[in-house]
């Protein structure tokens, strides 16, 4: 066995020299629940106003609409509703798609399809407007397991390991 064939012995993610342009330099995936429990803090001891953050746009709710994925969580805010994410997908390939919403079954495709997608979800509430940061990850053929579609692929682990693509059934 030669080991420098292994697929995993590579680095995964790009350099940000190699993502020039208006986004920063993305690879990591960047957690924003730490800003959220503060901003929450805020907003429980008066300092910050309900009007200040619960300002999701008409395009925000209706992207949870039609690409949002439904949560158990409840709202911080109203305590009454529960959360959406709702994902957008950025990255110079895209083009004309940059900034647009999308599902988890359609990034689980785009993943394929593209190098690098860098993808914000986003937690919005449909009750009271709250919405906040929560996640950027990257998305694409750079990166060997998509966080996105780690729960949503099911693996056929047990058994043979199959040659090729995991999970996909025969026809
Ligand atoms: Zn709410």
């Amino acid at each position: 066995m030669d080991i420098t064939d292994k697929p995993g012995a590579e680095k995964p993610l790009p350099s940000g020299a190699k993502y020039p342009g208006g986004v920063q330099s993305i690879s990591a995936d960047v957690d924003y629940s730490l800003q959220r429990r503060m901003l929450l803090r805020d907003v429980y001891s008066g300092r910050v106003g309900t009007h200040e953050v619960c300002d999701a746009s008409p395009y925000l709710i209706s992207a949870s609409r039609y690409h949002g994925e439904a949560t158990t969580r409840r709202c911080p805010i109203c305590r009454r509703e529960h959360l959406w994410l709702v994902h957008y997908i950025f990255g110079e390939e895209l083009r004309a798609s940059a900034g647009q919403a999308r599902s988890r079954a359609e990034l689980a495709k785009l993943a394929k399809g593209y190098r690098h997608i860098d993808v914000y979800v986003v937690e919005v509430c449909r009750g009271c407007s709250w919405n906040h940061l929560v996640r950027r990850f990257g998305l694409g053929r750079d990166y060997p397991t998509p966080p996105v579609t780690a729960g949503t692929t099911p693996l056929a682990s047990h058994g043979t390991p199959r040659p090729g693509r995991t999970g996909t059934k025969q026809p």
